[in-house]
């Protein structure tokens, strides 16, 4: 692939903030609203600015926890107003595909918490605790009280003939305390003793994106999300633009190892990058510039951060809103360079000052 042409996105930026390109931004909420209980710093007032600003919001999550109604009650205690139509969780899009391929008033066995078995209620499924009901259909999602109990039962239903369905296949979750087993990890307890492997319905899946654009009449979307293998995947599944913030569990060395399908087209430290001017990323003397920042591909997997000295490149420089230019010239540059293809790059600085900014990234030194 010619090194001259971006295929990443991420290279375009925006040069107005999202705000005023895009009418509904679909925000994910473990890792960009808040991470456990509390809210990601400064996104309840991030999130107030871009309403006031013209944007709607809406919830789309593949935690499968908790109810529309509960989510929304913690959404406005955080201070982030909004009501349960805003919200759309995995456990709905589980129950509308089980409901769609079973017919209203199946048996259900689901597992995990209580939004799990509300949702199934809600789209007019039977609801049963046994595997000796005969259940048409397990339902897993997460829980943070699911225990072998539960995951036994659900491995008798599946053995028996009930189609084993997944809200999602998030390996983990982030927390306070790091990455904590999520629900693709008990998800695979069930599948690794059935030998049956999942109907999944959350995101990657476009269904719940989908759903969102259809109740809001959203023109121009953007996917707000942490994980590159749904919330972004999920995007471009659906058609929509997407943003990845650094606040959940995507670190640095993931998002520049990600594959095609999983490049994001804008990056922010936060959801609070809804606000403002994205930077674009160009073409320069065999490397790839983001403001004061030159990304150059070397070899196979080599790829080196240089500061370029102030003013050496001409009038382009915009004031740089965040601390992420210098990622995002690694990004284009090694997507240039690895096209179709999902590989780690082998990171080092040319000088000082660019071994810090890897330090801070937590990416290799000089
Ligand atoms: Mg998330």
């Amino acid at each position: 692939m010619s090194a001259d042409r971006a295929p990443a996105s991420l290279a375009a930026g925006s040069p107005t903030p999202p705000t005023r390109v895009f009418d509904v931004a679909l925000l994910d909420l473990d890792g960009v609203v808040y991470v456990g209980p509390a809210a990601v710093p400064g996104v309840p007032e991030a999130l107030a600015e871009a309403r006031r600003a013209g944007m709607r919001l809406a919830y789309v999550t593949n935690n499968a926890a908790r109810t529309p109604q509960e989510v929304a009650a913690h959404l406005t205690d955080l201070g982030m107003p909004a009501g349960p139509d805003a919200v759309i969780t995995s456990s709905q899009a589980a129950a509308t595909a089980v409901a769609e391929r079973m017919g209203q008033g199946a048996r259900v066995l689901p597992v995990g918490g209580p939004g799990v078995a509300a949702a199934l209620t809600a789209a007019g499924l039977t609801v049963v605790e046994r595997a000796e009901d005969e259940p048409a259909a397990v339902v897993q999602g997460y829980g943070p009280g699911v225990g072998w109990a539960q995951l036994a039962e659900a491995v008798v239903a599946v053995r028996g003939g009930a189609r084993h369905v997944a809200t999602n296949v998030d390996a983990t979750i982030p927390s306070p305390r790091g990455v904590l087993p999520g629900n693709g990890a008990l998800v695979g307890v069930v599948s690794a003793v059935t030998g049956q492997q999942p109907l999944v319905t959350g995101k990657p899946d476009p269904a719940m994106h989908a759903e969102c654009v259809r109740r809001t009449g959203a023109r121009r979307p953007l996917v707000v999300g942490d994980r590159l293998d749904t919330d972004i995947e999920g995007a471009r599944r659906a058609g929509a633009a997407s943003l990845l913030v650094l606040s959940g569990v995507t670190d640095p060395a993931g998002l520049l190892a990600a594959g095609p399908e999983h490049r994001p087209d804008l990056l922010a430290r936060d959801a609070a990058g809804l606000l403002t001017a994205h930077p674009v990323v160009t073409a320069v003397d065999g490397g790839w510039r983001c403001g004061r920042w030159v990304a150059t591909a070397d070899g196979e997997d080599g790829l080196t951060l240089a500061a370029s000295r102030s003013g050496s490149r001409g009038g382009t420089d915009i004031a740089p809103v965040d601390d992420l230019d210098g990622l995002r010239a690694l990004a284009v540059a090694h997507w240039a360079r690895t096209g179709e293809q999902a590989r780690p790059p082998a990171v080092s600085a040319a000088d000082d000052e660019a071994a810090r900014e890897l330090a801070g990234w937590g990416l290799g030194g000089r």
